[in-house]
């Protein structure tokens, strides 16, 4: 799991992080949602340490990922981040993309690597496709090599950021369908995401952020379907 306390970011005399706290307990999935600007992806740059939090501290899987001493490897290899654009290194085969972090980070023979690729591959429907370059491959193809490719690092912790907002509608099912078969097998995820139905259905518990702190959270229920702030209320008309 995912424990941060305290948290706070600033690009110059922009503060977007003004004291976040927020816990992802190991298997559970929290839906963090809040209009743009609010810090979303932000807080999730601070955890996996694409960004240095100014202040706060961040424990991941037991390891304290604000503690300078900590090796960046170490924590990232903990903490599985899939983004909105893909991501996928496109001169690399599929296959490629999913073995190459696991060789040169993990350290892992390439035989060994080979292998976790294929099985998370094929965990995503994707176990034919090793040899086509991302190019080849639809949006939620990408997308999906991408979470492939995340999982292949045994993370403890996986962070979503909005990864169906650049599909094509008709492929935004299939990426949404391999996130709840995740969420059912027990992974610990953090995902920010404007499908308000994904998270009623998938989140244990949903944060609304808004101008860089947590203004209201709980179960999806109860945030989505009968939110208590007024700009929860406001964010929900807009976007439902
Ligand atoms: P969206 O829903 O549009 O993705 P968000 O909630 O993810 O929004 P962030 O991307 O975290 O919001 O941005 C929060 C604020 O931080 C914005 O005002 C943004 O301009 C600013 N910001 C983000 N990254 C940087 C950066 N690298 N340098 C300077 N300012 C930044
Ligand atoms: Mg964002």
């Amino acid at each position: 799991g995912v424990d941060i306390r305290g948290l706070h970011k600033s690009y110059g005399d922009n503060e977007v992080l003004k004291g976040i706290d927020l816990e992802v307990k190991p298997g559970e999935v929290v839906c963090l949602i809040g209009p743009s600007g609010s810090g979303k992806s932000t807080l999730l740059r601070c955890v996996n340490l694409l960004e240095q939090p100014n202040a706060g501290i961040i424990h991941v899987g037991g390891f304290e990922a604000t503690d300078l001493d900590v090796n960046l490897d170490t924590m990232r290899q903990k903490v599985g981040m899939v983004f909105q654009q893909f991501n996928l290194f496109p001169h690399l085969t599929v296959m490629q993309n999913c073995t190459v972090a696991q060789t040169k980070v993990l350290k892992r023979s390439a035989a060994q690597a080979k292998e976790t690729a294929q099985k998370n591959l094929t965990r995503v429907g994707l176990g034919d496709y090793g040899d086509r370059f991302p190019d080849q491959l639809s949006g939620g193809q990408q997308q999906r090599v991408a979470i492939a490719r995340a999982l292949s690092m045994d993370p403890t912790l996986m962070l979503f950021d909005e990864p169906t907002s650049a599909l094509d509608p008709e492929t935004v099912g299939e990426v949404l369908a391999i996130m709840r078969s995740l969420a059912k097998a027990g992974m610990t995820m953090l995902v920010v995401t404007h499908e308000m139905s994904f998270a009623k259905e998938v989140a244990d518990r949903v944060v609304f952020m808004d101008g860089g702190v947590v203004v209201e959270e709980g179960p999806a229920k109860d945030v989505i379907g009968n939110p208590q702030q007024p700009r929860t209320q406001d964010f929900l008309r807009r976007v439902l």
